[in-house]
C-alpha cells in the first residue's frame, strides 16, 4: 500500500510539558486539528490506575485532585533523564521519581512505573486518533517539536515515545524552529536572526535563531540555533501564585505565604484560579475584580488595577529579560530582524511591551502563542511530504484587504494582487457626538458589505477625548511584510492614542475559497457598488443633517419662514432617506439620494450664514456644551463626503 501511505499527511504534533496539539498543513495552509469534543488543546496528563492507563487528557487532568497518587503530568521534565538527575526535581512537580532501566529516571504512579517515554506515548496515540478521525486517514508520520535544549537522549526519548504510539518520527523539529516556519520565515530575501520568545504556564525559554533561506534548490531554509537560554521554573503559574499572596497578605490571611496561610486546599486553590482569571481579563481589560470565599467566613472581594497588577508580575517579565540579555550576548549581540511570542502567557500587554523595549522591534503576535509551534511542526511535514505551501508563498495578495465603516459598507486599504510587502494608509473619523472608543474590524474579500466578507480580526481605539462626530482623525495603516502577515496600526491624530492588531490573512483559506469569493464579487458587483454608495451617503446625510438640524434650531427665529419650511422640508426627505438606507439600501436610488442631499445643502446656506453670524456674535460661549460620555462607542466613518 505505498501509493496510500504516500497520500498520507505527514502531520505536526508539539508535544508540550502541560499540554500538546496535532495540526497538519495542505496546500491550503496549516491548522490546528480538534478533538472528539472541539478542543486543541490536549493536556499531557495521563492517569493509571491498577498498574494500566484509566483517562488521558483533559479527563486525567480533571481528577488530578482527586487521584494525585495516580496522575502523571509533565512528564516532559524527566524524559531521557538519569535518575540521578531527575530525583532533583523530585517531589517538587509531585510525581514518584524511581530508578529505571538502564539509569534512567521512571516515574511511579496508580500501581505503574513507567518511563517518560511511555507516559509520552500514551499522550502521542491520543493525537494521532485525532489527526486520524479528522483526516479520515492514517497519521503513522510525524514531526515532533522538542526544546532547542535538548539532548541526543531526551531526543532519542522523544522518538521511542514516537514509536510506541505507532508513529514515525520524520524529524524532530526544535520549538522555536517550528514558531519560526509557522511565520513561514526564511522563506525569500536574505538571512534573518530571530528571536523566539516563548512564556508558557511553567517555563520560559528563548532562542536566537539564524535563518538562511531556500537558494531555490528545494532543500529548504535552514535554521541554526545560535543560542537558547531559559527557566524551567519560571512561567505564568508563578506570577497567579504571587498576586494570589499579594491578596492573601492584604486581606492579612497570609504572611508566611500561600503555603503558610491556615487555609483549606480548596479555598487555596479557588484563590489562585481566581488570580489567575484576574490575570487573563487584564491581558484585555483595565481593571478586574477578584470575589473569592476563603472559607470559615473569609472573603476576599475588591478591583485589581492593570497597573497594580502589572507592579506584581514586573520582577517575572525582568528575569526573562535578563535571560534574553544573555541569549543575546551568547550568540554574539547580532542585529535583530525579527522576534517571535510563543507561550499562553505572551498575552500579557507587560510581556508584548517589555519584549518591543528590549529588542527593539515590534514582535509578531499574529498567530495564537499555544498553537504556532504545532503550526510550524505542521509546516515542516507538508514540506518534508512534499506538499507545495501554495497559501504560504504568496507574492501577492491574494483578496482585498479593508475595514468595515458605519453602516456595514468595507473601505478596502489594500486590494488583492498588490505585491507584497505592501502599506496603504487611509483616514477615518467617528459617526457619533462624543464617541471615545472606536471599534475596528478588519475584513478580507472582495465583496462591498463586511457582512460579505472574511472576518479577520476585531480591535478598539479607546481612550478617544470627547470630541463631534466627524471631528476626530483616525489614521489606519495596513502594512503587509514581506511573511505575508498583516499589522493594522490605528492612531487618533489629536489624542495621539494608538491600537494595533496582527494577522496572517492567507491563513484558513483554501485555493476553492479564494477562488469563489472572486466568483462571488463578479456576480454581485454591481448591486453590491449600489449599496456601498448608498450606505456611504446615508452616513454623510447624516451627519449633515444633524450639523443642519442644530444649526437650525439654534437661529430658527432670525430666519424668514420660508427659508424655514423649505429647510424642514428637505431635512424631512433626508432623513426618511437615511431611514431607507439603513433598512433596505437596495430600494433607495443612489443618484435621487445625491440630489435630495445636494438641495439640502442649497436650502440651508442661510441657515449656515444666521449661524455663523449668531455664533460670532456669541463667541465667548459658543464653545462646548457636550457631555463626555466614557462609555459610547461605535465604528469607523468614511472621512471625505461623497
Ligand atoms: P502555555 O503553557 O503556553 O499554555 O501557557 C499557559 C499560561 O499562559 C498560563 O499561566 C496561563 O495563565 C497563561 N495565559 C493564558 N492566556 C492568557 C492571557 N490572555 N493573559 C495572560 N496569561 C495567559
Amino acid at each position: 500500500m505505498e501509493g496510500a501511505e504516500a497520500r498520507e499527511p505527514i502531520i505536526g504534533i508539539d508535544l508540550g510539558t502541560t499540554h500538546s496539539l496535532v495540526a497538519v498543513c495542505d496546500a491550503a495552509g496549516p491548522r490546528v486539528i480538534e478533538g472528539p469534543a472541539g478542543e486543541r488543546l490536549l493536556p499531557s496528563v495521563v492517569r493509571y490506575s491498577n498498574g494500566r492507563v484509566s483517562a488521558v487528557g483533559s479527563d486525567a487532568r480533571k481528577g488530578a485532585a482527586e487521584f494525585p497518587d495516580q496522575t502523571i503530568a509533565s512528564a516532559k521534565r524527566w524524559m531521557g533523564r538519569a535518575h540521578g538527575e531527575a530525583s532533583a526535581l523530585d517531589g517538587a512537580f509531585g510525581v514518584e521519581v524511581v530508578a529505571g532501566p538502564r539509569g534512567l529516571a521512571a516515574l511511579r504512579a496508580g500501581g505503574a512505573t513507567v518511563l517518560p517515554q511511555e507516559v509520552a506515548a500514551v499522550v502521542l496515540a491520543e493525537l494521532r486518533g485525532w489527526a486520524e478521525r479528522a483526516l479520515g486517514c492514517a497519521a503513522r508520520r510525524a514531526v515532533i517539536t522538542v526544546p532547542a535544549y535538548f539532548d541526543d537522549g531526551q531526543r532519542q526519548a522523544t522518538r521511542d515515545a514516537a514509536r510506541l504510539a505507532g508513529i514515525e518520527a520524520v524529524r524532530l523539529v526544535p520549538e522555536p524552529t517550528a514558531a519560526a516556519l509557522a511565520y513561514g520565515l526564511g522563506r525569500r530575501g536574505h538571512p534573518e536572526t530571530i528571536v523566539v520568545y516563548d512564556l508558557g504556564g511553567g517555563t520560559f525559554d528563548v532562542s536566537v535563531l539564524e535563518v538562511t533561506p531556500d537558494d531555490g534548490s528545494g532543500a529548504g531554509a535552514m535554521f541554526r540555533v545560535l543560542a537558547t537560554h531559559g527557566d524551567t521554573r519560571l512561567g505564568g503559574d508563578d506570577i497567579d501564585r504571587a498576586l494570589a499572596e499579594r491578596l492573601l497578605a492584604e486581606a492579612g490571611l497570609g504572611s508566611a505565604g500561600l503555603d503558610g496561610a491556615s487555609l483549606a486546599p480548596a479555598s487555596r486553590q479557588a484563590l489562585r484560579d481566581f488570580a489567575e482569571s484576574a490575570k487573563i481579563a487584564l491581558s484585555t481589560r483595565d481593571s478586574a475584580t477578584v470575589d473569592v470565599d476563603l472559607g470559615g467566613g473569609a472573603r476576599l472581594s475588591r478591583s485589581l488595577l492593570r497597573s497594580e497588577f502589572e507592579a506584581i508580575a514586573r520582577p517575572f517579565v525582568e528575569r526573562t529579560i535578563e535571560l534574553c540579555r544573555r541569549a543575546l550576548d551568547d550568540a554574539g549581540n547580532p542585529h535583530l530582524d525579527r522576534v517571535v511570542l510563543v507561550g499562553g502567557s505572551t498575552r500579557m500587554p507587560l510581556v508584548r511591551q517589555e519584549v518591543a523595549r528590549f529588542f527593539g522591534v515590534e514582535p509578531y503576535t499574529a498567530l495564537d502563542p499555544d498553537m504556532v509551534v504545532a503550526l510550524g511542526a505542521a509546516v515542516q511535514g507538508a514540506l518534508l511530504g512534499g506538499v507545495r505551501r501554495d497559501a504560504l508563498l504568496l507574492d501577492v495578495i491574494p483578496l482585498s484587504l479593508g475595514i468595515e465603516t458605519v453602516g456595514g459598507a468595507v473601505a478596502k486599504l489594500l486590494m488583492r494582487n498588490s505585491a507584497i510587502p505592501a502599506f496603504a494608509r487611509e483616514m477615518f473619523s467617528t459617526s457619533v457626538d462624543n464617541q471615545t472608543a472606536v471599534r475596528l474590524h478588519v475584513v478580507q474579500g472582495e465583496r462591498e458589505m463586511a457582512a460579505d466578507c472574511r472576518s479577520l480580526a476585531r480591535f478598539e481605539l479607546r481612550n478617544i477625548p470627547p470630541m463631534p462626530a466627524g471631528i476626530p482623525q483616525v489614521e489606519v495603516d495596513f502594512t503587509v511584510d514581506a511573511n505575508g502577515v498583516l499589522q493594522v496600526r490605528a492612531g487618533e491624530r489629536r489624542s495621539g492614542q494608538r491600537a494595533s492588531v496582527q494577522v496572517v490573512p492567507s491563513y484558513g483559506l483554501t485555493a476553492e475559497e479564494v477562488e469563489r469569493m472572486e466568483r462571488e464579487s463578479l456576480t454581485h458587483a454591481r448591486d453590491d457598488m449600489r449599496r456601498h454608495r448608498v450606505i456611504d451617503l446615508a452616513v454623510n446625510a447624516s451627519l449633515d443633517v444633524k450639523w443642519i438640524g442644530d444649526a437650525l434650531e439654534r437661529v430658527r427665529a432670525h430666519l424668514d419662514t420660508a427659508v424655514v419650511e423649505s429647510v424642514d422640508q428637505e431635512l424631512h426627505r433626508v432623513r426618511a432617506l437615511i431611514a431607507l438606507a439603513k433598512s433596505a439600501p437596495e430600494s433607495v436610488d443612489a443618484n435621487a439620494f445625491q440630489q435630495a442631499k445636494e438641495a439640502l445643502d442649497r436650502a440651508s446656506v442661510p441657515v449656515h450664514e444666521s449661524a455663523i453670524a449668531a455664533s460670532l456674535r456669541a463667541e465667548q460661549q459658543a464653545a462646548g456644551s457636550s457631555e463626555p460620555n466614557s462609555e459610547r462607542g461605535g465604528g469607523v466613518a468614511p472621512r471625505s463626503p461623497s
